[in-house]
């Protein structure tokens, strides 16, 4: 099987001591890329060394902790990502997240800061990977209103409704490996083209085993999502694949 990882967190205190095995085990899985998404400076920083030691298999796509970003934290991150634009492939994960900030102030304190991410991937010319935690249509509206390039919605669990307007602006999901369990995210399956649909870990979370979640993994979700299809499970993974690499051009 083809599979290819379009967002984990490898460098995560969680995958610390046996990185190594881990990313041998994927390939032994027949994951042939992954995007690893850093979440901070020191996160962008460990991520590079990683890209380093494993150069044309793990790609890096910088963002932030969405619900913990700050404006010091956004500054740091924006240098960063001028200084080293050539070895990234995407912004993100960044966004809104409404399922840890609860109040309507800290809300609308988020959105200056994704409108800054969305400027600065469309000058530089790059896709955005959106975090938007129970706030789809509210990071959509943003969306449409102020960017010109390519999205991927990271773990899509928003209403048909959103997932039909992503359809129709030719903008990507990706469903984690243990989607089978969330009603949206079955419903996205019926609702956008397989050409729209990613898949990602989102490791070391949303583990569909007992353990950390990573990317030998996939093979799980991709099973799930050819079964929903009624496709091949070596098409669904050939063809996952394929867009993962066409939306990051990898
Ligand atoms: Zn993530």
């Amino acid at each position: 099987m083809e599979l290819f990882d379009a967002h984990t967190h490898l460098d995560m205190k969680h995958f610390k001591n046996d990185l190594h095995r881990v990313l041998e085990r994927a390939r032994a899985a027949g994951v042939q890329g992954l995007v690893n998404s850093s979440i901070g400076p020191g996160s962008f920083r460990r991520t590079l060394g990683i890209v380093k030691k494993y150069p044309d298999y793990v790609y890096h796509s910088p963002g932030c902790s969405v619900s913990q970003l700050t404006e010091d934290d956004a500054d740091a991150i924006d240098i960063l990502i001028r200084k080293y634009k050539d070895q990234i492939v995407a912004i993100g994960e960044v966004g809104l997240d409404y399922h840890w900030v609860r109040d309507s102030e800290g809300r609308k304190a988020q959105e200056p800061l994704f409108v800054r991410f969305i400027d600065l991937a469309d000058e530089l010319n790059l896709p955005l990977v959106v975090h938007s935690r129970k706030a789809e249509a509210e990071a959509l509206r943003i969306l449409e209103r102020q960017f010109q390039g390519d999205v991927l919605m990271h773990c899509f669990d928003g209403t048909s409704d959103s997932a039909k307007k992503i359809r129709d602006l030719g903008w990507k999901i990706t469903l984690p490996t243990n989607f089978r369990k969330y009603r949206n995210r079955v419903e996205a399956t019926a609702i956008l083209p397989l050409e729209q649909i990613l898949l990602e870990t989102d490791g070391p979370y949303l583990s569909p085993t007992e353990g950390r979640n990573e990317p030998a993994n996939l093979s799980i979700g991709c099973t799930d999502l050819a079964d929903l299809l009624g496709q091949p499970v070596e098409d669904v993974a050939k063809s996952t694949t394929q867009n993962s690499r066409r939306f990051y051009g990898v």
